[in-house]
């Protein structure tokens, strides 16, 4: 496994001014980690997102539903329905973070991820990456766009497949890498349950 991405110090260190970070070293690693054919814990289920933009943020900014800490968030990146203003607002922030707009953001607290161990991280940045899904149809096959062949992306909930990955990569059986059978090693620190309670997506659908 390359080595982790950490949240930059001066944003660690600052508990008064709200801060949004990009983390392109993050996505970078997700790539080397996870979703590339030559990743070091390769997972097929993430095959669409080759052909995804991808947007990663850090952030300072406590996030918390029905008193639950929410540490990590996927979206797609083009803002939701909102004023004309407010929208293009949106847009412009996101497009001088990105260079465009992403078809997904995904937003990391700072603090979480500058003190968890490996194996959380890597299931908190995995259950995320499995938010990240690709449009199916009503058979079950992926979705692709008419005019430029790309995957249609989409926010996925929890379904079965998705626990069964995250259960079977991080509850039970280790993967590869020796640091990450050396956390595994430890037992399972992180079930499906835990991560679902600190995630923005799922804690919207329970609520
Ligand atoms: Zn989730």
């Amino acid at each position: 496994m390359t080595h982790r991405p950490s949240p930059p110090e001066s944003l660690l260190a600052d508990h008064v001014t709200q801060q949004f970070v990009p983390a392109p070293d993050l996505v970078q690693w997700a790539r080397e980690t996870f979703i590339e054919d030559s990743a070091t814990l390769h997972n097929p289920e993430h095959q669409h997102l080759n052909h995804a933009l991808i947007g990663a943020l850090w952030t300072n900014v406590p996030n918390g539903r029905h008193g639950r800490i929410i540490l990590a968030q996927c979206e797609t990146g083009a803002p939701r329905a909102m004023g004309k203003w407010a929208k293009a607002r949106a847009e412009v922030q996101i497009e001088q973070w990105f260079g465009g707009i992403p078809d997904f953001i995904l937003t990391f607290d700072a603090g979480y991820a500058a003190t968890c161990s490996d194996v959380e991280w890597c299931a908190l940045v995995e259950h995320e990456l499995l938010h990240a899904a690709q449009e199916r149809d009503a058979f079950g096959a992926p979705k692709f766009s008419k005019s430029t062949g790309r995957p249609k992306f989409a926010i996925r909930g929890h379904d079965v497949e998705e626990f069964t990955s995250i259960v079977r990569r991080y509850g039970a059986e280790p993967a590869h890498a020796q640091a990450f059978i050396d956390a595994a090693k430890k037992g399972p620190e992180i079930g499906r349950a835990s991560i679902a309670h600190a995630c923005g997506v799922c804690l919207r659908q329970v609520a």
